[in-house]
Parts: structure tokens; sequence; C-alpha cells
């Protein structure tokens, strides 16, 4: 049984107060979630993060790393200095960072593999954009984005990994997948990872996000393939993102 992980994603959202009556007002209502809940705030938050989030069942990460260790790379963010500050997961190749960043698959490859060297959980997002969608291309595009993230980690890597099925046309714009257009791309994956290794591939959750709600959380979240969600613009509301852990059961 794979437990179900319900992530928000604040991307480049918050300041210090806002962000700490979100954390005390999520504390306050989680009460005994079965899913693991976790938030991935900017960087310079991580260390609110830890601080408020420390003696707590909810978990953090973060929204990027460098794929260096060390050195002359002004600006980056290294896998070393997110476990300095607690973190447990990092999202990677969301598709903003694809879009706007020129992340490409092979980056995106061998920062997923810096994270898992540093005993970091990647939240590796695929995702189609509407042409794509619409070309009937969906199925080769994350196929190709997933592919190039295991080769780069390998058969022992994959166990550890997860993957965040997140339409592009579906983000921050009010449309969802139905539950069964998410559940036959997350069948899709499941099978993809299934063929460099069966058992791994049965335990690796994978999420949903792009414009999950309350309204619609418990519908994506009964498909058998859905494993939880990735959330931005509902993760930052306290009510909101505890409507969505609720869902999840
Ligand atoms: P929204 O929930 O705002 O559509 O964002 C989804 C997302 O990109 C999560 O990573």
């Amino acid at each position: 049984m794979r437990r179900k992980l319900i992530s928000g994603n604040w991307k480049m959202n918050g300041i210090l107060a806002a962000n700490a009556a979100l954390l005390e007002g999520i504390k306050a209502g989680v009460g005994q979630a079965k899913s693991e809940i976790a938030v991935c705030a900017p960087a310079p938050y991580l260390a609110q993060c830890q601080q408020l989030l420390s003696d707590t069942p909810i978990v953090w990460g973060a929204q990027d790393v460098s794929e260096h260790d060390a050195g002359a790379y002004t600006g980056e963010v290294s896998a070393t200095m997110l476990t300095d500050f607690g973190c447990r997961f990092v999202i990677l190749g969301h598709s903003e960072r694809r879009a706007y960043h020129g992340e490409s698959d092979a980056l995106v490859g061998r920062k997923t593999v810096r994270a898992l060297a540093h005993g970091l959980t990647p939240i590796v997002c695929v995702g189609e954009t509407l042409e794509e969608r619409e070309a009937g291309q969906t199925e080769a595009v994350v196929g190709r984005q997933l592919d190039a993230v295991l080769a780069a980690v390998g058969v022992a890597g994959l166990a550890n990994i997860v993957v965040a099925y997140e339409p592009v046309w579906a983000i921050g714009t009010g449309k969802t997948a139905t539950p069964q257009m998410a559940q036959d791309v997350h069948a899709f994956l499941r099978a993809r990872m299934a063929e460099v290794d069966a058992a791994a591939a049965q335990g690796v959750r994978i999420l949903y996000g792009g414009s999950m709600k309350p309204d619609n959380a418990a519908e994506l979240l009964a498909m058998s393939d859905i494993d939880g969600g990735l959330i931005g613009g509902a993760a930052l509301k306290a009510d909101d993102f505890l409507s969505i852990i609720r869902a999840a059961g």
C-alpha cells in the first residue's frame, strides 16, 4: 500500500508573517492525517519551516536544487544546504522551471541524481502542454521526461523517487484533468517504471498536480494510481490545504 503524499508547492509566494500564519493554521488543523504532509517553500524560508515544523508530523522541502555539490555557481542552492535545513523533499523539473529557466530532461535527470545522493526525496514533475495533448503526444512527452530520469538514477534509484504528473494546461488555470484522464497517464507512467523494476514501480508514489482544490481532490485521490497531490494555489490557504488533506483520507 502506498502512503499518500499531499505536498504544497508555494512557488514564489509568501513572506515571514504570512508563512507563519499559514503554517500555524496547517499545524492546528492537521490532526492525525494518514497521508504524509509536506510543504515546499522558497529557499529563504526553509529555516522558518525547520523552526516551525520540527516538532510536528509535517515535513518540508525545496522547489529546486543545483546539479552541483558546491563551488562557483552564483545564485544556486546545493543539496547539502537543503539537508542542512532539514528538507525531506525537493521538487525537480517543474514545468515552470522547464519553461522559464530552460531546464532540459537531461538536467532534471542530473539534479535527481544529486538529490538522491544527499538523501533528499525528489518529486520529479512531468507533464504535457495543451498543444501536445491535442496533438496526441501526451504519452510521448511524459514518457520522454520520465525516461531521462530513469536513465539517470538507474534501477537503484527508482524506489526512492516520487513522480508528479502535472499537465501544464491545468496548472494555475482552474482547469483540472478529469480523474480518468489523470489516472490513464499515471497508469502509463507506472507501467513505464515497471519496465525498469516491476516491484519498485508498485511502490513509487505518483502525485497529481494542476488546479487540485477542495472540491475536486476527493475524486482525483480516489483513483488507483493517484497517490497524492502537488498543490499550488490551494496550498496557500490553510483551510483549502487542510480540506485536500482530509479528502485524501
Ligand atoms: P496549481 O495548484 O496552482 O494549479 O499549481 C499546481 C502546481 O504547479 C504544483 O506544482
